[in-house]
């Protein structure tokens, strides 16, 4: 690895301005990708993407205490900096910006910033507030870096859509990129907090996306959105999962329920349900 792409890791807006200065002098795009951290293969899928969108290519790393409810893992949220570093250094990433909590919301802090309607279903009706922690740093993490194109990740397809719907309503000038959800090969999506699961639910866990697939298959045949729900709610509690916070068919533009009838296109099904006291989420295409 030449030194010009050794990874440089930055915690203040100010050292991650300075980095991208002259980058923009020498008329080269920045691809951002925001994470919060704990790396795995899904992550770095998005940085390939990003490699391949720009010349530059800055990680943040996150944990990003105002998209995390009360009473949700915010303090179990796993954190190895170490090792996501060395990760995002093995794929050419030039800069990692990892801030302190008190670097992205100092004192006073009051800002927020809230994409309506799409945010209130789905996940955001489950956790309520979420969206809007998710609008606000990814809103400020646009500011700070002021990208070329921004990376997110299918798997958390609500998300994606939520930051595009941010980009187009406040006119900021970054392409938003989706990139396809990485499965380990059972199917299940990879995800930080699958490093939850015990073994006995870690082989239940694929379930999730097999009930998704059938549901999907199911609609592309002709059958009805009201059928496909309720069958795949029943695979997932026969599966062994304990609580499903929904399973439910949605235009994939604009989160729209579909249904009792056929699924106009474009659809997606989306799930998220529980395994003891991880919350697992899964979507796929009609
Ligand atoms: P997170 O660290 O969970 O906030 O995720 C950071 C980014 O990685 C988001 O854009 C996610 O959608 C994306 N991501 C997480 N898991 C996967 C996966 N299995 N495949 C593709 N992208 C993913």
């Amino acid at each position: 690895m030449s030194d010009d792409h050794a990874l440089r890791i930055v915690r203040t807006v100010a050292a991650l301005r300075a980095h991208l200065t002259p980058w923009r002098e020498n008329k080269q795009t920045v691809a951002l990708v925001p994470t919060m951290g704990a790396l795995h293969e899904g992550h770095l899928a998005l940085v390939r993407s990003a490699r391949q969108q720009a010349d530059r290519v800055v990680a943040t790393v996150f944990v990003n205490p105002r998209q995390f409810g009360a009473a949700e893992d915010l303090s179990a949220y796993p954190r190895n900096e170490v090792k996501d570093a060395g990760l995002l250094a093995a794929e050419h990433c030039d800069l990692m910006f990892a801030p302190a909590p008190e670097e992205m919301y100092p004192p006073g802090f009051s800002t927020s910033v809230s994409v309506e309607g799409i945010s209130d279903v789905l996940c955001g009706a489950a956790r309520p507030g979420h969206f809007g922690g998710v609008a606000t740093v990814v809103t400020k993490l646009l500011a700070q870096a002021l990208p070329d194109v921004a990376i997110f990740g299918e798997k958390d397809f609500q998300q994606l859509l939520v930051v595009r719907r941010l980009v187009r309503d406040l006119d900021l000038r970054v392409e938003v990129l989706g990139v396809p959800t990485a499965r380990a090969s059972d199917g299940l999506a990879l995800s930080s907090r699958n490093a939850y699961l015990t073994p006995e639910q870690r082989a239940v866990a694929p379930r999730l996306h097999t009930a998704l697939v059938g549901a999907a298959a199911a609609l592309a045949a002709g059958g009805t959105v009201k059928a496909a729900e309720a069958a795949g709610k029943a695979a997932l509690e026969a599966a062994g999962f304990e609580r499903i916070d929904y399973f439910e068919v949605r235009g994939a533009d604009d989160l729209a329920r579909r249904g009792p009838g056929a699924a106009e296109d474009p659809s997606r099904v989306f799930a998220a349900a529980w395994l003891g006291k991880t919350r697992l989420i899964d979507n796929v295409a009609v």
